[in-house]
């Protein structure tokens, strides 16, 4: 059983709580987030059936659920979440556009692919300053220096940031510049890191680990929220199987799968799935379609000289085709695109 406090509960509230599981002989595992406190309780569930826990001060929820994940469970959850990045939303009836370049390289680059972002329909800019690759001599990000000309570009643009951290020593500095922390498909597991995100205050896209089953990847969305933070958007961006013809396997079924099994948004990364800029727009696509949140698609100005994943990347000549698959499949799935604020600023 969890306990959810109020983002107003008091440390007597969560005392109170903690005292009551003790003489019902039981144990309370406090976590006290930015936003509000989780307490986990182990021990009888039918005792504590009885001491009236949803009607205490503080008490904003108490989730009785026998799916592994509690706090990102779909059960006793009826309605999907809605996470807000900066205003822009993701989830409920919006379909959110994600762009932007895979690594941020010079201002002008950065610059370039978020106009064309904004012609693709996006409200909201990807781009990585600490990229992993796999290997140790590829281009690794421009680190801080990366993250203050995608601040400049958010300035310029009035796009929210979403930027990837790959390291817990990290986490506050990245989490000083971004409006919304991703989380790699090689660190979906790095459980030290889901807890450090999980306490920065920040939403957080949590990509799908290339050989992790759905449920691996709910475990892991509850250790970011098990930290009091809620604020979590998950991305099928395609699995590791046995063909070859793409970089990855996108599992479109993932999508409802995860959105029945989990209140949370889950958007589909077309351009690492696929991993070939042909077929980025078909698998975007399909996401739609399929009842996605959202998608997160790399763009570049000059994919010839990109310094990482060029040959997914979509072009100018793709963007219009982007910005009305989205208007149009969200349309006829009941849902409207999220659109930008601010873009006039861009000159779009
Ligand atoms: C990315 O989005 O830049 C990225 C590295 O993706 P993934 O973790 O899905 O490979
Ligand atoms: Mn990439």
């Amino acid at each position: 059983m969890v306990i959810v406090m109020a983002p107003d509960a008091t440390s007597d509230d969560i005392d109170a709580i903690v005292e009551l599981v003790a003489s019902s002989g039981g144990e309370a595992y406090v976590t006290r987030g930015v936003s509000r406190t989780i307490i986990g309780l182990v021990g009888d569930v039918e005792r504590f059936q009885d001491l009236g826990l949803a009607a205490k001060p503080g008490v904003a929820d108490v989730l009785r659920i026998s799916a592994p994940y509690k706090l990102v469970s779909r059960e006793n959850h009826d309605s999907r979440s809605v996470v807000s990045v900066r205003g822009v939303p993701i989830g409920g009836d919006n379909v959110t556009v994600i762009a932007g370049p895979c690594a941020v390289e010079t201002p002008e680059q950065t610059l370039a692919a978020a106009r064309m972002a904004l012609a693709a329909g996006a409200s909201l800019l990807r781009g990585g300053a600490y990229k992993p690759r796999t290997s140790p001599y590829a281009f690794q990000g421009l680190g801080e220096a990366g993250l203050k000309i995608l601040a400049e570009v958010r300035e310029e643009t009035g796009m929210p940031i979403v930027t990837e951290v790959v390291d817990v020593a990290d986490v506050e500095l990245v989490a000083s510049y971004a409006d919304m922390l991703q989380i790699g498909t090689r660190n979906m597991q790095n459980f030290a890191l889901l807890q450090a995100v999980g306490a920065a205050g920040k939403p957080v896209l949590l990509k799908r680990g290339m050989s992790a089953t759905i449920e691996e990847w709910l475990m892991a969305a509850e250790y970011i929220a098990q930290q009091g933070n809620l604020d979590i958007v998950l991305c099928e961006r395609g699995i590791r199987t046995f063909e070859k013809a793409t970089r990855n396997t996108l599992d479109i079924s993932a999508v409802p799968v995860a959105q029945n099994l989990s209140h949370l948004p889950v958007i589909v990364d077309p351009s690492h799935s696929g991993g070939k800029r042909s077929l980025v727009l078909p698998l975007s696509r399909a996401a739609v379609a399929v009842g996605a949140d959202g998608v997160i698609v790399d763009v570049h100005p000059h994919p010839e000289t990109a310094l990482c994943d060029g040959p997914q990347a979509l072009v100018e000549e793709d963007l219009a085709e982007l910005r009305d698959l989205a208007e149009t499949l969200a349309a006829l799935t009941g849902r409207t695109l999220t659109p930008a604020s601010g873009h006039e600023l861009a000159g779009i």
